[in-house]
């Protein structure tokens, strides 16, 4: 609630930053960790901008546990939530050890951290991913985890069940997993979004970097699935709606309506989009022609996913809001935004 202190990990990241800007206008006070393996100390002075508050910043890894744990003892921390992680699916299959390292040490770290100092909330990034391809659609938070198609996403599903168990087993804090849909868009600013690493693997950063002619054609990847318009179906949710469920998963445990000590919601509209109609849609509202060809099936893809997220909006009281043509808008204002910094 207004006023507590929330330790963000990987809070200069694409969903770091915007959830800090969320919480600082919620009235949060935010300390950031981030070991800028993904993101740019500068992510600290566009927040700033929009918020008016620079939020405290500590340069490291959540891996190394002493000099992580002196942001514990430096500050009084009410919550954590806990981004920071490897999450790139094709890396995680050529470099397992660096996936199950980084991200199960991360947060078994700062589990320990957290009872070590008496800290008894945590909100931890998870994802739909573990679902798999779903027999049932939508998926809820009932449907079964499936075995995961990488080792980027058995990290997500192990580490909730570190989470689980450990709340279980010590019983002194409470913990929600957010498994988010596909998160796309950035902030109306425009001055906070997704930096991907080299050439983006993910949907909307691949369009937006062809339509400003980074790349030359985005290609998607099959026609043939057994679709509506042949091509795979996500959820995407919208970056700030996304940002806005952490606080109130946040505001939930703060205020003790939990119901149980772990808890675990998904975040999405609700609503399955194919690939082409996002790219339809992409052009449309931004008035402009994209390049792109229907090519053959990218290997692991789910065919199909959406999910139901009816329990976040009665127990968290939050509800996608923002239309998927203005987080389209956005994401393209960002991509010229990037562009601009770029002359
Ligand atoms: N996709 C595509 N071309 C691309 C990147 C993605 O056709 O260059 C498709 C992909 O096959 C999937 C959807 O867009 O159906 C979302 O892909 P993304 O990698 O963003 O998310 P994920 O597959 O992890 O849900």
């Amino acid at each position: 609630m207004k006023g507590d202190t929330v330790l963000v990990t990987g809070g200069t990241g694409y969903i770091g930053s915007h959830t800090t800007v969320e919480l600082i206008e919620a009235g949060f006070k935010v300390i950031i960790a981030d070991n800028l393996s993904n993101s740019k100390e500068g992510v600290l002075d566009d927040i700033e901008k929009i918020t008016g508050v620079r939020p405290a910043f500590y340069r490291e890894d959540c891996t190394d546990r002493k000099n992580f744990g002196k942001i514990f003892k430096e500050n009084g921390i009410d919550a954590v939530i806990h981004f920071a992680a490897s999450k790139a699916v094709g890396e995680s299959v050529r470099e397992p050890l660096k996936y199950y390292g980084n991200n199960l040490l991360s947060l078994m770290n700062l589990i320990g951290l957290m009872m070590e100092n008496g800290v008894g909330n945590i909100v931890f990034s998870s994802s739909c991913t573990v679902y798999g391809q779903p027999k049932v659609l939508p998926a809820t938070e009932e449907s079964p985890r499936l075995e995961a198609t990488s080792p980027y996403g058995n990290t997500k599903r192990i580490c909730e069940d570190i989470l689980r168990d450990s709340i279980t087993a010590y019983g002194n804090f409470r913990g929600i997993a957010l498994r988010y849909f596909n998160p796309i868009g950035a902030h109306p600013s425009a001055l906070i979004g997704e930096l991907p690493n080299g050439v983006p693997n993910n949907l909307v950063p691949y369009i937006t970097q062809t339509a400003i002619g980074k790349l030359e054609c985005l290609s998607i990847f099959g026609d043939d699935y057994d679709t509506p318009d042949g091509s795979c179906i996500r959820d995407y949710i919208d970056v700030v709606d996304l940002s806005k469920a952490h606080v109130a998963a946040l505001n939930r445990m703060l205020d003790g309506k939990s119901e149980k000590p772990y808890e675990v919601y998904n975040i999405g509209t609700g609503r399955g989009v194919s690939t082409l109609e996002i790219v339809k849609a992409f052009e449309k509202v931004n008035g402009l022609k994209l390049n792109y060809k229907i090519t053959g099936r990218r290997k692991g893809d789910i065919e199909a996913i959406w999910g139901d997220p009816s329990k976040a909006n009665r127990e968290l009281g939050w509800k996608a809001s923002r239309p998927l043509s203005e987080t389209l808008r956005s994401a393209w204002a960002w991509e010229k935004h990037l562009a601009s910094l770029e002359k």
